[in-house]
């Protein structure tokens, strides 16, 4: 039996992830259970897997947790310190499922402990970059990438060297506005952005795959997780999402890894890797598919993937504020205070907006830039 911290577990990727673990009760052992606010789901998720712990980032909801697990035995904590403090206790396995750069701490704590993470928590590892590699290195932790184009280049890459690579492509399916005019775009609303075509997922990073931020951050992750270099890296429109990347190797050989869009399958091959376990996913069927289709991304109408590689190029504080700029007006997007299209133009000014802080060389350094570029963005909000 295996023990497993799920960090971020009423979200999409938690909910995955506990399914599996639901379906293999005998193999896992859950030890830490976390959720933002959301007291009802993380207290049915803890009475159904009996968490030595469980945690509410919001510490106004302490008392109600507790009165949620009463008489469980389950302990009750509150509070980003909570959170933290919970993340570091360490687990065989520990899944990083919180969405934003909330969840940089609590990653950077379990890896502190030297364990395997599981990494669903891109931007983490976009914000916090060399900080964190450097800790993964010095603490001899593991990083298996669960975001699915990151798995599917990790499986590619399985005996094989990093320095033979030619090329690292990652798909993506180009959103819900892949195939929308200028004009259908700009009008675009919180209803229609959040509708994605192929993968049912949180909101922020619904939006992200909209703007194709999230291709953007996949490219700043992959650029961490697979350093062969940023001018390897490549980014495909593939609407179907049966392709989830590819690598091209020095002799013209290009391995891809397939398969159903289902978070569960990337979570799969993270908890039982180095092996494989079962899935409820029936077999990829191509015949039923029909075609493969791919073309490049259009960066006028989408210029977050743009954006993302300057400031990766740029190395330093720029990715982290790309990643807090991007997710203040990911929020003021969906609270209806700015149109689509200023999305990507909030973090094009961002990056524009005076000196660039000097690069983060600590886990602190990078939470000061993170606050710094949100209260930025946060009065920029307030000019338009
Ligand atoms: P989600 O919004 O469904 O869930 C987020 C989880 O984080 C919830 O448990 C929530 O309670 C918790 N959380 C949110 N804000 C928090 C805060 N400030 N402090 C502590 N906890 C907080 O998000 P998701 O879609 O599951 O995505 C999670 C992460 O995985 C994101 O980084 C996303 O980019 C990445 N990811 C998701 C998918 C997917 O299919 N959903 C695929 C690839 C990568
Ligand atoms: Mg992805």
């Amino acid at each position: 039996m295996r023990s497993i911290a799920i960090l971020g577990a009423t979200g999409s990727v938690g909910a995955s992830t506990l399914d599996l673990v639901r379906r293999n009760r005998d193999a896992w052992r859950v030890t830490v259970l976390t959720a933002n606010e959301s007291v009802e789901g993380l207290a049915a998720l803890a009475r159904e897997f009996a968490p030595d712990i469980a945690v509410v980032a919001d510490e106004a909801r302490l008392a109600e947790l507790r009165a949620a697990l009463a008489g469980s035995g389950i302990e009750c904590a509150a509070g980003a310190d909570a959170l933290n403090e919970a993340a570091a206790r360490g687990a065989d396995l520990t899944v990083a499922a919180i969405v934003g750069c909330a969840g940089l701490a609590p990653v950077m704590a379990a890896i502190e402990r030297g364990g395997t993470i599981a990494l669903a928590n891109k931007e983490a590892l976009v914000s916090a970059g060399e900080v964190m590699t450097a800790a993964v290195a010095r603490r001899g932790a593991t990083l298996l990438p669960v975001d699915s184009e990151h798995n599917a280049i990790f499986q590619c890459l399985q005996g094989n060297r990093l320095s033979e690579v030619r090329s690292i492509t990652l798909t993506a399916s180009g959103g819900p506005f892949r195939d929308s005019s200028r004009e259908e775009i700009e009008a675009a609303t919180p209803a229609q952005a959040v509708a994605h075509p192929n993968w049912d997922m949180g909101a922020k990073i619904s939006v992200d795959s909209a703007t194709m931020m999230n291709k953007g951050l996949e490219l700043i992750e992959a650029f961490h997780l697979f350093p062969v270099g940023l001018d390897k890296l490549r980014i495909i429109v593939h609407p179907q999402s049966v392709v989830h990347s590819m690598v091209e190797y020095r002799d013209g050989s290009t391995l891809a890894q397939l398969g159903p869009s289902d978070m569960r399958v990337p979570i799969a091959s993270a908890l039982a890797w180095p092996r494989r376990m079962d899935t409820p996913m029936g077999s990829l069927d191509l015949a039923a598919v029909g075609r493969l289709d791919f073309r490049a991304p259009d960066e006028d109408l989408f210029p977050a993937t743009r954006l993302a590689r300057e400031a990766c190029a740029h190395g330093g504080a720029a990715p982290a504020i790309l990643n807090a700029a991007n997710e203040i007006a990911v929020a003021a997007f969906l609270s209806g205070q700015i149109g689509f299209t200023r999305i990507a133009a909030m973090v094009a000014d961002m990056l524009n907006d005076g000196p660039m802080p000097t690069a983060p060389g600590t886990l602190d350094d990078v939470l000061a830039i993170d606050a710094d570029a949100r209260r930025r963005a946060g009065e920029m909000l307030q000019t338009v």
